[in-house]
């Protein structure tokens, strides 16, 4: 039997991180089964309805190549897959329940249920529609017969709802849980259809399209773990039991800190997103961060969700997505709730980051740089390097920037913040740098180290392209280097707190990138002016 399981998102709202592992763990148990992974969109519930909802959820999947074999924008054998697309399907499922005895009409108004929910209140107790109550009310159960059709004639409101069988234990399985046991004595008589708006609710809709689209597997977030026993209970009414998909509910994202769901103001509260895309709530007009937005890239995030609550059994810890799907087993899920670290998902990043070329980051902050900096570059090119240095920032110049940085960023636009320090002269020196490595002779050593480097860059190292400054550090630098470095041996300088000067006099810090790429980008004239700067005070 082919394997197909569904991600069956409401579009009640942005798709939040929690939602998105979700439909992650059903791509990726589809490709492990070499199954179908369908998308399917749960919009009975009209009031909760959010526009623009549909069409994020769908840009989170695509955005983290979680693509569709069947689905709304993809077609497919059980067109249509938006539930309310489908709506003249669900009332015949309803009115079999109704024939069977198994559901019944209930004409009770908002008010009267909302009185019974307060006196229940009042007696501190929770007011629940069951067997104690549904031959009481207002409900096929309780009216004659020609009432409840008068009723329904005369255009009465009404809902069906399930008849929950008394006494009974349901025995459920679940793939992560094992088995369990639930009383039918504590369950409520859920509406599965209302002829307001002639929709079903999610039970109703949820249970038929997963029949009908002969879902073989379910997986989905623990919160829907105590709907499990009204779903068994549905398929065996209508018959369908040995149909029934196997059922796995996933644990719980919870919060960096301590106990608890991982919500939005968490994400709010310590700086992380908690939705893949920026979203704008079209009724607050409130914003709410998105990880692309933040520099995020979606195999960091993608292979960063998959391991909160699963885990491969290994000590490998990214993977791409292939490999995820290769790798995946519902048995490796975790029961527990999986406590969601924003600081491991910055680190995902940054080795996703690492691994892209320099060609490739270069290209992603190009603009950001030109904006920056592509004035001052325009200037030093004319002032101090005349027509040897190309004007502004070209894309090999950005792709130079981030080789340059890349190893010290978690994102993108960090990298545009340390390329500061090639077009910005420091106008303070951090001072415990200075207390430290600030000594005469110290002082004296860079000044060497300085006449050594002028006086190779007009010979030696001029044909490798040292004097040229900005645009040309590659392989400048590592010559640079390895001469400089034999010069401060030989004369036995002590190497460290000499270069740790050399770098504060660079960048205002004593700490950072190592100085000769530097040099060798913006040009020995430019760092010898830095220095002379430090070297004169
Ligand atoms: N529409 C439900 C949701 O929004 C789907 C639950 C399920 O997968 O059965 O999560």
């Amino acid at each position: 039997m082919e394997c197909r399981v569904r991600f069956a998102p409401s579009p009640t709202g942005p798709l939040h991180i929690g939602g998105l592992r979700t439909a992650l763990y059903n791509y990726l148990f589809a490709k492990k089964n070499g199954g179908k992974f369908i998308i399917r969109i749960e919009d009975t519930d009209s009031q909760r309805f959010v526009p623009g909802a549909e069409a994020y959820i769908m840009e989170a999947l695509q955005w983290c190549g979680l693509k569709p074999d069947e689905g709304v924008s993809e077609g497919g054998p059980h067109a249509p897959y938006r539930q309310s697309e489908r709506k003249a399907i669900y009332k015949q499922y309803a009115d079999e329940l109704l024939a069977k005895g198994m559901a019944y009409y209930a004409f009770d108004t908002a008010d009267t249920l909302e009185n019974l929910r307060r006196e229940a209140e009042s007696r501190g107790e929770a007011f629940a529609y069951n067997a104690q109550c549904r031959t009481k009310l207002q409900t096929s159960l309780a009216l004659p017969a020609e009432e409840v059709q008068a009723r329904i004639a005369r255009g009465d409101a009404y809902v069906i709802r399930f008849k929950t069988p008394e006494n009974r234990t349901v025995e459920m399985d679940d793939l992560i849980r094992g088995k369990m046991q639930v009383s039918t004595e504590t369950l409520d008589d859920k509406v599965l259809y209302k002829s307001a708006d002639g929709l079903p609710t999610y039970h109703l809709a949820n249970i038929v399209d997963d029949h009908l689209m002969q879902i073989t597997h379910v997986i989905r977030g623990e919160e829907w773990l105590p709907s499990l026993p009204l779903h068994y209970l549905l398929y065996e009414a209508f018959g369908w039991q040995d149909s029934r998909p196997a059922f796995a509910h996933l644990p719980l994202l919870l919060k960096p800190q301590g106990q608890g769901k991982l919500s939005k103001r968490d994400g709010d509260k310590f700086g992380f997103p908690v939705f893949p895309l920026v979203w704008h709530d079209p009724k607050s007009g409130e914003m709410s961060k998105g990880y692309r937005e933040e520099g995020y890239f979606p195999e960091a995030v993608v292979n960063m969700l998959a391991l909160v609550g699963w885990n491969p059994g290994t000590e490998q810890e990214l993977f791409s997505l292939a490999e995820l799907a290769e790798a995946f087993s519902l048995e490796k899920v975790s029961k527990a709730g999986a406590r969601f670290n924003p600081e491991k998902a910055r680190w995902f990043n940054a080795q996703y980051l690492r691994m892209r070329s320099d060609e490739a980051l270069g290209k992603l902050i190009l603009k950001d740089l030109q904006a920056k900096y592509g004035a001052m570059a325009a200037s030093v090119a004319t002032a101090s390097t005349a027509s040897k240095v190309p004007a502004g920032i070209t894309e090999s110049t950005a792709a130079e920037i981030a080789g340059l940085f890349k190893e010290r960023v978690c994102f993108p636009a960090e990298i545009t913040g340390w390329a500061a320090m090639l077009y910005v002269r420091p106008d303070t020196y951090q001072e415990n740098g200075l207390k430290k490595f600030d000594k005469p002779e110290h002082r004296e050593a860079l000044r060497q180290v300085l006449g050594f480097m002028k006086q190779q860059s007009a010979g030696p190292w001029a044909g490798a392209g040292a004097d040229m400054g900005v645009g040309r550090s590659a392989g400048v630098g590592s010559i640079m280097e390895n001469d400089t470095l034999a010069f401060i041996r030989e004369k036995a300088y002590p190497m460290g707190q000499v270069l740790s000067l050399f770098r504060l006099a660079l960048t205002g810090n004593a700490q950072g990138p190592n100085v000769f790429p530097l040099v060798a980008f913006m040009g020995v004239d430019e760092a010898a002016s830095r220095l002379n700067i430090l070297l004169d005070n």
